[in-house]
Protein backbone atom coordinates (compact mmCIF):
# COMPACT_ATOMS: atom_id res chain seq x y z
CA UNK A 1 0.00 0.00 0.00
CA UNK A 2 1.34 3.24 -0.92
CA UNK A 3 2.71 5.58 2.04
CA UNK A 4 1.76 9.47 1.40
CA UNK A 5 2.43 12.45 3.94
CA UNK A 6 0.77 15.41 3.23
CA UNK A 7 2.98 18.46 4.67
CA UNK A 8 0.65 21.43 4.82
CA UNK A 9 -0.01 25.06 7.19
CA UNK A 10 -3.62 24.41 6.32
CA UNK A 11 -6.30 21.86 6.81
CA UNK A 12 -9.97 21.60 7.11
CA UNK A 13 -11.41 21.48 9.73
CA UNK A 14 -8.37 22.82 11.89
CA UNK A 15 -6.79 25.75 10.06
CA UNK A 16 -8.20 27.50 6.76
CA UNK A 17 -7.46 30.86 4.83
CA UNK A 18 -8.67 29.48 1.90
CA UNK A 19 -8.85 26.43 -0.70
CA UNK A 20 -5.68 24.68 -0.03
CA UNK A 21 -7.15 24.02 3.92
CA UNK A 22 -10.30 22.28 1.78
CA UNK A 23 -7.61 20.48 -1.08
CA UNK A 24 -5.51 18.69 1.32
CA UNK A 25 -8.42 17.07 3.11
CA UNK A 26 -10.72 16.52 0.38
CA UNK A 27 -8.23 14.84 -1.44
CA UNK A 28 -7.00 12.90 1.84
CA UNK A 29 -10.18 11.19 2.17
CA UNK A 30 -10.68 10.04 -1.74
CA UNK A 31 -7.18 8.93 -1.25
CA UNK A 32 -7.49 6.97 2.08
CA UNK A 33 -11.04 5.50 0.10
CA UNK A 34 -9.02 4.32 -2.61
CA UNK A 35 -6.48 2.28 0.19
CA UNK A 36 -3.62 4.58 0.73
CA UNK A 37 -1.83 5.05 3.89
CA UNK A 38 -2.24 8.86 4.19
CA UNK A 39 -1.49 11.07 6.78
CA UNK A 40 -0.99 14.52 7.51
CA UNK A 41 1.31 16.85 9.44
CA UNK A 42 0.36 20.25 10.14
CA UNK A 43 1.62 23.00 13.10
CA UNK A 44 -0.81 23.27 16.36
CA UNK A 45 -1.58 26.74 15.89
CA UNK A 46 -2.81 28.08 19.19
CA UNK A 47 -7.27 27.96 18.73
CA UNK A 48 -6.30 24.19 17.48
CA UNK A 49 -7.50 22.80 21.68
CA UNK A 50 -4.75 20.19 22.89
CA UNK A 51 -8.26 18.66 24.94
CA UNK A 52 -9.01 16.95 21.45
CA UNK A 53 -6.00 15.40 20.80
CA UNK A 54 -3.26 12.95 22.20
CA UNK A 55 -0.03 13.80 22.74
CA UNK A 56 2.68 11.90 21.63
CA UNK A 57 5.51 10.36 24.40
CA UNK A 58 8.49 11.29 22.47
CA UNK A 59 9.48 15.12 21.41
CA UNK A 60 11.11 15.81 18.23
CA UNK A 61 14.37 17.68 17.91
CA UNK A 62 14.76 19.40 14.69
CA UNK A 63 18.07 21.01 13.60
CA UNK A 64 16.67 24.76 12.77
CA UNK A 65 20.38 26.10 11.33
CA UNK A 66 21.84 27.67 14.82
CA UNK A 67 20.42 24.70 16.99
CA UNK A 68 18.49 22.19 18.13
CA UNK A 69 14.48 23.01 18.74
CA UNK A 70 12.02 20.74 20.73
CA UNK A 71 8.83 20.62 19.44
CA UNK A 72 5.99 17.80 20.82
CA UNK A 73 3.70 16.17 18.47
CA UNK A 74 -0.21 16.12 19.35
CA UNK A 75 -2.45 13.16 17.19
CA UNK A 76 -5.69 13.78 15.75
CA UNK A 77 -7.92 12.31 13.23
CA UNK A 78 -9.51 13.79 10.25
CA UNK A 79 -13.38 14.11 11.54
CA UNK A 80 -15.38 10.95 10.31
CA UNK A 81 -12.19 9.23 9.46
CA UNK A 82 -9.20 7.49 10.51
CA UNK A 83 -6.77 9.89 8.96
CA UNK A 84 -3.96 10.72 11.49
CA UNK A 85 -3.23 14.21 11.71
CA UNK A 86 0.18 15.29 13.48
CA UNK A 87 0.48 18.63 14.97
CA UNK A 88 3.58 20.23 15.64
CA UNK A 89 3.15 21.70 18.83
CA UNK A 90 6.21 24.77 19.37
CA UNK A 91 5.07 27.39 21.50
CA UNK A 92 7.49 30.09 20.50
CA UNK A 93 6.57 29.40 16.92
CA UNK A 94 2.75 28.78 17.07
CA UNK A 95 1.64 29.69 20.70
CA UNK A 96 -0.17 33.21 19.27
CA UNK A 97 -2.90 34.03 17.14
CA UNK A 98 -2.94 33.86 13.77
CA UNK A 99 -1.72 31.57 10.83
CA UNK A 100 0.55 33.67 8.61
CA UNK A 101 0.19 36.63 10.34
CA UNK A 102 -2.33 38.60 12.98
CA UNK A 103 -4.30 40.09 9.63
CA UNK A 104 -4.22 39.03 6.07
CA UNK A 105 -1.95 41.28 4.51
CA UNK A 106 1.10 40.85 7.10
CA UNK A 107 3.00 38.46 7.45
CA UNK A 108 4.92 37.25 11.04
CA UNK A 109 8.92 38.49 11.13
CA UNK A 110 9.59 34.93 12.00
CA UNK A 111 7.83 32.91 9.15
CA UNK A 112 10.88 31.60 8.04
CA UNK A 113 12.27 30.19 11.10
CA UNK A 114 8.24 28.94 11.28
CA UNK A 115 7.79 27.21 8.79
CA UNK A 116 11.26 25.84 8.10
CA UNK A 117 10.65 24.14 11.01
CA UNK A 118 7.12 22.28 9.40
CA UNK A 119 9.24 21.53 6.53
CA UNK A 120 12.38 19.98 8.62
CA UNK A 121 10.24 18.84 10.83
CA UNK A 122 8.56 16.48 8.68
CA UNK A 123 11.37 13.99 8.62
CA UNK A 124 12.04 13.66 12.09
CA UNK A 125 8.02 13.00 12.44
CA UNK A 126 8.48 10.05 10.22
CA UNK A 127 11.56 8.60 12.32
CA UNK A 128 9.48 8.63 15.36
CA UNK A 129 7.09 6.75 13.87
CA UNK A 130 9.33 4.39 11.85
CA UNK A 131 7.11 5.22 8.87
CA UNK A 132 8.76 6.17 5.92
CA UNK A 133 6.62 7.57 2.97
CA UNK A 134 6.55 6.89 -0.46
CA UNK A 135 5.25 10.12 -1.46
CA UNK A 136 6.34 13.72 0.59
CA UNK A 137 3.29 15.75 -0.67
CA UNK A 138 4.15 19.20 -0.22
CA UNK A 139 1.43 21.88 -0.22
CA UNK A 140 2.58 25.65 -0.93
CA UNK A 141 5.77 27.71 -0.14
CA UNK A 142 5.14 26.90 3.57
CA UNK A 143 6.08 23.23 3.09
CA UNK A 144 8.46 23.71 -0.24
CA UNK A 145 11.75 23.72 2.01
CA UNK A 146 10.72 19.66 2.43
CA UNK A 147 10.92 18.93 -1.25
CA UNK A 148 14.52 20.71 -1.01
CA UNK A 149 16.19 19.29 2.32
CA UNK A 150 15.00 15.64 0.49
CA UNK A 151 17.16 16.20 -2.41
CA UNK A 152 19.86 17.54 -0.54
CA UNK A 153 20.02 15.43 2.40
CA UNK A 154 17.26 13.15 3.39
CA UNK A 155 17.34 11.04 0.09
CA UNK A 156 20.97 9.70 1.06
CA UNK A 157 19.12 8.91 4.38
CA UNK A 158 16.21 6.92 4.78
CA UNK A 159 14.48 8.40 2.95
CA UNK A 160 16.02 6.92 -0.25
CA UNK A 161 12.46 5.95 -1.50
CA UNK A 162 10.80 9.05 -1.06
CA UNK A 163 9.56 11.53 -4.15
CA UNK A 164 8.37 14.36 -3.54
CA UNK A 165 5.49 16.50 -5.37
CA UNK A 166 4.72 20.26 -4.77
CA UNK A 167 1.61 21.68 -5.28
CA UNK A 168 1.16 25.47 -5.95
CA UNK A 169 -2.15 26.70 -4.75
CA UNK A 170 -1.00 29.76 -5.22
CA UNK A 171 2.33 31.55 -7.07
CA UNK A 172 1.72 34.68 -5.46
CA UNK A 173 2.76 33.45 -2.38
CA UNK A 174 6.21 32.23 -2.15
CA UNK A 175 7.59 32.57 1.22
CA UNK A 176 10.32 35.38 0.63
CA UNK A 177 12.50 36.12 3.13
CA UNK A 178 16.01 37.96 4.10
CA UNK A 179 18.62 36.05 2.53
CA UNK A 180 20.61 35.08 5.77
CA UNK A 181 17.21 33.06 7.00
CA UNK A 182 18.38 30.64 4.42
CA UNK A 183 20.29 29.08 7.99
CA UNK A 184 17.04 27.46 8.73
CA UNK A 185 17.04 25.45 5.77
CA UNK A 186 20.56 24.85 5.09
CA UNK A 187 21.15 21.13 5.20
CA UNK A 188 23.03 19.77 8.22
CA UNK A 189 25.83 18.21 5.71
CA UNK A 190 25.97 19.95 2.85
CA UNK A 191 26.68 23.93 1.90
CA UNK A 192 23.53 26.18 1.00
CA UNK A 193 22.80 26.06 -2.01
CA UNK A 194 22.17 29.49 -2.68
CA UNK A 195 21.41 28.53 -6.99
CA UNK A 196 17.76 26.78 -5.36
CA UNK A 197 17.16 28.90 -2.66
CA UNK A 198 17.90 32.32 -4.08
CA UNK A 199 15.55 34.94 -6.38
CA UNK A 200 16.30 38.25 -6.90
CA UNK A 201 18.77 38.51 -3.83
CA UNK A 202 16.40 37.17 -1.64
CA UNK A 203 15.28 33.71 0.22
CA UNK A 204 12.40 31.98 -1.74
CA UNK A 205 10.96 29.06 -0.25
CA UNK A 206 8.86 28.25 -2.93
CA UNK A 207 11.78 28.28 -5.70
CA UNK A 208 13.56 25.56 -3.29
CA UNK A 209 10.57 23.36 -3.71
CA UNK A 210 10.55 24.40 -7.59
CA UNK A 211 13.65 23.30 -8.36
CA UNK A 212 13.79 19.85 -6.45
CA UNK A 213 10.28 18.20 -6.22
CA UNK A 214 10.06 15.27 -8.24
CA UNK A 215 6.90 16.34 -9.61
CA UNK A 216 5.02 19.81 -9.65
CA UNK A 217 1.42 19.95 -10.03
CA UNK A 218 -1.34 22.95 -9.35
CA UNK A 219 -4.72 23.35 -8.77
CA UNK A 220 -6.06 23.57 -12.51
CA UNK A 221 -4.71 23.12 -16.21
CA UNK A 222 -5.15 26.79 -18.07
CA UNK A 223 -3.37 28.05 -14.49
CA UNK A 224 -0.29 25.21 -15.21
CA UNK A 225 -0.15 27.06 -18.75
CA UNK A 226 -0.53 30.88 -17.22
CA UNK A 227 2.40 30.45 -15.05
CA UNK A 228 4.43 29.91 -17.28
CA UNK A 229 3.78 33.19 -19.03
CA UNK A 230 5.92 36.45 -17.36
CA UNK A 231 2.51 38.02 -17.32
CA UNK A 232 1.38 35.27 -14.51
CA UNK A 233 4.67 33.62 -13.58
CA UNK A 234 5.34 36.23 -10.72
CA UNK A 235 9.07 36.08 -11.75
CA UNK A 236 9.35 32.60 -11.42
CA UNK A 237 8.11 31.55 -15.45
CA UNK A 238 11.40 31.10 -16.21
CA UNK A 239 11.88 28.36 -13.66
CA UNK A 240 8.65 26.79 -14.22
CA UNK A 241 9.43 26.22 -17.92
CA UNK A 242 12.41 24.67 -17.04
CA UNK A 243 9.98 21.89 -15.39
CA UNK A 244 7.44 21.99 -17.76
CA UNK A 245 8.08 18.19 -18.27
CA UNK A 246 7.06 17.34 -14.52
CA UNK A 247 4.49 19.74 -14.34
CA UNK A 248 0.71 19.48 -14.43
CA UNK A 249 -2.74 21.26 -13.48
CA UNK A 250 -5.32 19.10 -11.65
CA UNK A 251 -8.40 20.92 -11.12
CA UNK A 252 -10.15 21.02 -7.20
CA UNK A 253 -13.20 19.47 -7.32
CA UNK A 254 -15.98 20.70 -4.31
CA UNK A 255 -17.70 18.76 -1.82
CA UNK A 256 -20.81 18.29 -3.28
CA UNK A 257 -22.30 16.70 0.01
CA UNK A 258 -21.74 19.96 1.67
CA UNK A 259 -22.39 22.78 -1.91
CA UNK A 260 -25.77 21.20 -3.08
CA UNK A 261 -29.23 23.26 -3.22
CA UNK A 262 -31.19 19.69 -2.43
CA UNK A 263 -29.01 18.79 0.69
CA UNK A 264 -28.07 22.13 2.31
CA UNK A 265 -29.73 23.12 5.49
CA UNK A 266 -29.10 26.75 5.44
CA UNK A 267 -31.23 27.13 2.74
CA UNK A 268 -34.22 24.37 4.08
CA UNK A 269 -36.88 23.90 3.60
CA UNK A 270 -36.76 25.80 0.06
CA UNK A 271 -34.25 23.66 -1.07
CA UNK A 272 -33.86 22.94 -5.29
CA UNK A 273 -32.98 21.45 -7.74
CA UNK A 274 -32.03 21.14 -11.68
CA UNK A 275 -35.88 20.02 -12.04
CA UNK A 276 -37.47 21.92 -9.22
CA UNK A 277 -35.87 25.08 -9.66
CA UNK A 278 -38.84 26.94 -8.51
CA UNK A 279 -37.62 27.15 -4.76
CA UNK A 280 -34.65 29.47 -6.04
CA UNK A 281 -36.80 32.50 -5.97
CA UNK A 282 -37.75 32.09 -2.78
CA UNK A 283 -34.55 31.89 -1.58
CA UNK A 284 -33.59 35.00 -3.17
CA UNK A 285 -36.45 36.84 -1.29
CA UNK A 286 -35.16 35.42 1.95
CA UNK A 287 -31.90 37.50 0.90
CA UNK A 288 -33.39 39.88 -0.20
CA UNK A 289 -34.98 40.67 2.96
CA UNK A 290 -32.18 39.65 5.32
CA UNK A 291 -29.74 41.64 3.37
CA UNK A 292 -32.41 44.77 3.85
CA UNK A 293 -32.41 45.26 0.24
CA UNK A 294 -36.17 45.39 -1.86
CA UNK A 295 -37.25 41.96 -2.22
CA UNK A 296 -38.31 41.49 -5.88
CA UNK A 297 -37.33 38.77 -7.74
CA UNK A 298 -37.67 40.65 -11.38
CA UNK A 299 -34.21 42.52 -9.87
CA UNK A 300 -31.25 40.49 -10.59
CA UNK A 301 -28.68 39.80 -7.64
CA UNK A 302 -25.50 39.44 -7.82
CA UNK A 303 -23.19 37.66 -5.16
CA UNK A 304 -19.68 38.09 -4.48
CA UNK A 305 -17.93 36.41 -1.69
CA UNK A 306 -14.27 36.56 -1.15
CA UNK A 307 -10.66 38.11 0.67
CA UNK A 308 -10.79 41.39 -0.30
CA UNK A 309 -7.36 41.66 -1.67
CA UNK A 310 -5.49 43.06 -5.05
CA UNK A 311 -5.24 39.25 -6.47
CA UNK A 312 -9.40 38.78 -6.32
CA UNK A 313 -9.97 42.15 -9.03
CA UNK A 314 -10.72 44.53 -5.90
CA UNK A 315 -9.61 47.29 -7.38
CA UNK A 316 -11.16 47.25 -10.71
CA UNK A 317 -14.34 46.69 -9.02
CA UNK A 318 -13.79 49.28 -5.91
CA UNK A 319 -10.69 51.28 -6.09
CA UNK A 320 -11.42 54.48 -4.77
CA UNK A 321 -12.26 57.08 -7.53
CA UNK A 322 -12.21 54.44 -10.39
CA UNK A 323 -13.66 51.52 -9.27
CA UNK A 324 -16.72 50.63 -11.60
CA UNK A 325 -18.74 49.32 -8.75
CA UNK A 326 -20.65 53.19 -8.34
CA UNK A 327 -21.50 53.29 -11.80
CA UNK A 328 -22.96 49.98 -11.94
CA UNK A 329 -25.18 49.76 -9.47
CA UNK A 330 -26.27 53.58 -10.14
CA UNK A 331 -26.87 52.96 -13.50
CA UNK A 332 -28.59 49.58 -13.44
CA UNK A 333 -31.52 47.77 -12.07
CA UNK A 334 -29.49 45.74 -10.32
CA UNK A 335 -28.48 44.64 -6.30
CA UNK A 336 -25.23 43.71 -5.18
CA UNK A 337 -24.35 41.57 -1.90
CA UNK A 338 -20.68 41.22 -1.12
CA UNK A 339 -19.29 39.23 1.84
CA UNK A 340 -15.83 39.42 2.86
CA UNK A 341 -12.88 40.50 4.88
CA UNK A 342 -9.45 41.23 4.10
CA UNK A 343 -7.47 45.09 3.17
CA UNK A 344 -8.46 47.77 5.18
CA UNK A 345 -9.09 50.31 2.62
CA UNK A 346 -11.44 47.76 0.75
CA UNK A 347 -13.50 47.21 3.74
CA UNK A 348 -13.09 50.94 4.23
CA UNK A 349 -14.36 51.55 0.35
CA UNK A 350 -17.22 49.21 0.45
CA UNK A 351 -18.49 50.52 4.05
CA UNK A 352 -18.64 53.87 1.77
CA UNK A 353 -20.53 52.86 -0.95
CA UNK A 354 -22.97 50.81 0.72
CA UNK A 355 -24.06 53.50 2.74
CA UNK A 356 -24.51 55.96 -0.43
CA UNK A 357 -26.36 53.08 -2.54
CA UNK A 358 -29.22 51.27 -1.56
CA UNK A 359 -29.11 48.44 -3.78
CA UNK A 360 -25.28 47.63 -2.61
CA UNK A 361 -24.70 45.69 0.57
CA UNK A 362 -21.55 45.13 2.50
CA UNK A 363 -21.39 42.54 4.93
CA UNK A 364 -17.97 42.47 6.46
CA UNK A 365 -16.45 39.23 7.97
CA UNK A 366 -16.04 35.34 7.86
CA UNK A 367 -19.43 33.76 7.46
CA UNK A 368 -20.05 30.25 6.16
CA UNK A 369 -24.04 30.14 6.33
CA UNK A 370 -24.29 33.68 4.96
CA UNK A 371 -22.24 32.12 2.19
CA UNK A 372 -24.38 29.52 1.47
CA UNK A 373 -27.54 32.08 1.54
CA UNK A 374 -25.93 34.11 -1.09
CA UNK A 375 -24.43 31.04 -3.38
CA UNK A 376 -28.22 29.97 -3.43
CA UNK A 377 -30.27 32.98 -3.63
CA UNK A 378 -28.40 35.32 -6.11
CA UNK A 379 -29.11 35.03 -9.63
CA UNK A 380 -24.99 35.64 -11.29
CA UNK A 381 -22.20 35.37 -8.56
CA UNK A 382 -19.28 37.78 -9.91
CA UNK A 383 -15.26 36.87 -9.74
CA UNK A 384 -13.50 39.10 -11.55
CA UNK A 385 -10.10 38.00 -10.50
CA UNK A 386 -6.62 38.84 -11.80
CA UNK A 387 -5.72 35.54 -11.39
CA UNK A 388 -7.30 32.55 -10.15
CA UNK A 389 -5.43 29.46 -9.40
CA UNK A 390 -8.63 27.12 -9.46
CA UNK A 391 -11.48 28.91 -7.52
CA UNK A 392 -14.39 27.14 -5.84
CA UNK A 393 -16.72 29.94 -5.47
CA UNK A 394 -17.37 29.72 -9.48
CA UNK A 395 -18.38 26.03 -9.01
CA UNK A 396 -20.33 26.27 -5.98
CA UNK A 397 -22.32 29.23 -8.13
CA UNK A 398 -22.66 26.78 -11.25
CA UNK A 399 -24.52 23.78 -8.37
CA UNK A 400 -26.66 26.44 -7.26
CA UNK A 401 -27.53 27.55 -10.91
CA UNK A 402 -26.19 30.91 -9.81
CA UNK A 403 -24.96 31.95 -13.12
CA UNK A 404 -20.75 32.85 -12.54
CA UNK A 405 -19.88 36.25 -13.97
CA UNK A 406 -15.82 35.94 -14.60
CA UNK A 407 -12.64 36.59 -16.10
CA UNK A 408 -11.17 34.13 -18.15
CA UNK A 409 -8.12 33.31 -15.59
CA UNK A 410 -6.70 30.31 -14.52
CA UNK A 411 -9.78 27.48 -13.16
CA UNK A 412 -12.29 30.41 -14.06
CA UNK A 413 -11.62 29.49 -17.91
CA UNK A 414 -11.76 25.62 -17.17
CA UNK A 415 -15.36 25.87 -15.34
CA UNK A 416 -16.87 28.18 -17.20
CA UNK A 417 -18.60 28.34 -20.45
CA UNK A 418 -19.15 31.97 -22.14
CA UNK A 419 -22.71 32.36 -23.00
CA UNK A 420 -23.19 32.21 -26.55
CA UNK A 421 -26.22 34.52 -27.37
CA UNK A 422 -26.90 33.13 -31.24
CA UNK A 423 -27.04 29.28 -29.71
CA UNK A 424 -28.01 30.21 -26.31
CA UNK A 425 -25.30 28.19 -24.52
CA UNK A 426 -22.94 28.56 -21.90
CA UNK A 427 -22.41 28.36 -18.43
CA UNK A 428 -22.05 32.12 -17.56
CA UNK A 429 -20.33 34.78 -18.97
CA UNK A 430 -16.95 35.69 -19.20
CA UNK A 431 -14.69 38.47 -20.10
CA UNK A 432 -10.78 39.19 -20.52
CA UNK A 433 -9.34 42.24 -20.14
CA UNK A 434 -8.77 43.66 -16.64
CA UNK A 435 -10.09 47.43 -16.87
CA UNK A 436 -13.63 49.19 -14.63
CA UNK A 437 -14.85 49.68 -18.10
CA UNK A 438 -14.53 45.99 -19.14
CA UNK A 439 -16.35 45.47 -15.99
CA UNK A 440 -19.26 47.53 -15.99
CA UNK A 441 -19.46 47.06 -19.51
CA UNK A 442 -20.06 42.96 -18.87
CA UNK A 443 -22.84 43.77 -16.55
CA UNK A 444 -24.48 45.93 -18.33
CA UNK A 445 -24.34 42.56 -20.97
CA UNK A 446 -25.21 40.65 -18.09
CA UNK A 447 -28.27 42.99 -16.94
CA UNK A 448 -29.22 43.15 -20.69
CA UNK A 449 -29.75 39.35 -20.74
CA UNK A 450 -32.24 39.24 -17.56
CA UNK A 451 -34.10 41.66 -18.54
CA UNK A 452 -34.27 40.56 -22.86
CA UNK A 453 -33.19 37.17 -23.07
CA UNK A 454 -34.77 35.20 -19.63
CA UNK A 455 -34.92 31.56 -21.48
CA UNK A 456 -31.37 31.89 -22.25
CA UNK A 457 -30.85 32.64 -18.13
CA UNK A 458 -33.07 29.41 -17.66
CA UNK A 459 -31.48 27.23 -20.13
CA UNK A 460 -28.04 28.26 -18.57
CA UNK A 461 -28.99 27.52 -14.99
CA UNK A 462 -29.76 23.77 -15.80
CA UNK A 463 -26.85 23.65 -17.79
CA UNK A 464 -24.73 25.15 -14.98
CA UNK A 465 -26.28 23.00 -12.44
CA UNK A 466 -25.68 19.64 -14.14
CA UNK A 467 -21.71 20.69 -14.22
CA UNK A 468 -19.97 18.15 -11.86
CA UNK A 469 -16.37 19.01 -10.33
CA UNK A 470 -15.86 16.11 -8.35
CA UNK A 471 -12.89 14.91 -6.44
CA UNK A 472 -13.10 11.44 -7.39
CA UNK A 473 -12.09 12.73 -10.47
CA UNK A 474 -9.26 15.13 -9.05
CA UNK A 475 -7.94 12.34 -6.70
CA UNK A 476 -7.57 9.97 -10.07
CA UNK A 477 -5.51 12.51 -11.56
CA UNK A 478 -3.24 12.77 -8.48
CA UNK A 479 -2.96 8.98 -7.95
CA UNK A 480 -1.19 8.94 -12.05
CA UNK A 481 1.45 11.83 -10.73
CA UNK A 482 2.15 10.20 -7.62
CA UNK A 483 2.86 6.99 -9.77
CA UNK A 484 4.76 8.39 -13.14
CA UNK A 485 8.61 8.00 -12.95
CA UNK A 486 10.36 11.52 -12.64
CA UNK A 487 13.14 12.15 -14.79
P1 LIG B 1 -9.06 31.61 -2.20
O1 LIG B 1 -8.58 30.25 -1.79
O2 LIG B 1 -8.15 32.32 -3.15
O3 LIG B 1 -9.48 32.48 -1.07
P2 LIG B 1 -11.30 30.16 -3.33
O4 LIG B 1 -12.49 30.58 -4.15
O5 LIG B 1 -10.47 29.06 -3.91
O6 LIG B 1 -10.42 31.42 -3.05
O7 LIG B 1 -11.78 29.67 -1.92
C1 LIG B 1 -12.30 30.55 -0.99
C2 LIG B 1 -13.17 29.80 -0.02
O8 LIG B 1 -13.38 30.59 1.14
C3 LIG B 1 -14.54 29.54 -0.57
O9 LIG B 1 -15.05 28.38 0.02
C4 LIG B 1 -15.31 30.79 -0.12
O10 LIG B 1 -16.70 30.62 -0.09
C5 LIG B 1 -14.74 30.98 1.24
N1 LIG B 1 -14.81 32.37 1.71
C6 LIG B 1 -14.00 33.40 1.38
N2 LIG B 1 -14.32 34.51 2.07
C7 LIG B 1 -15.37 34.18 2.85
C8 LIG B 1 -16.17 34.90 3.81
N3 LIG B 1 -15.94 36.18 4.09
N4 LIG B 1 -17.17 34.23 4.43
C9 LIG B 1 -17.41 32.94 4.15
N5 LIG B 1 -16.70 32.20 3.27
C10 LIG B 1 -15.69 32.82 2.63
Amino acid sequence: MKKILMVTSETVPFAKTGGLAEVVTELSLQLKSLGYDIRIFMPRYYHIDRASLKKRDEALGIWLGKGEEWAAVYEGTLPDSDIPVYFLDHERFFGRDGIYGHRPDEGFLDNAARFALLSRGCFQLCRMLHWIPDVLHCHDWTAAPACYLLKKEEQYREFSGTKSVLTIHNLGYQGVFALSDAIYIQPETDHISLSTLEFNGALNFLKSGIMTADKITTVSPFYAEEIKSPEQGFGLDGLLNYRREDLKGILNGIDYSIWNPELDTVIAPDNFSESNIKNKAAVKKRLQKEMGLTVDTQIPVVGLISRLVEQKGVGELCGPGYGALYSICYDFNVQFIILGTGEKWCEDELNKLSSELPNLVFWSGYNSDLAHLIEAGSDFFLMPSKYEPCGLNQMYSLAYGTLPIVRHTGGLADTVENYDQQQASGTGFVFYDMYPEVLYNVLDWVVDTWENRKPHINKMRKRAMKERFTWEQSALEYVKVYSEDSE
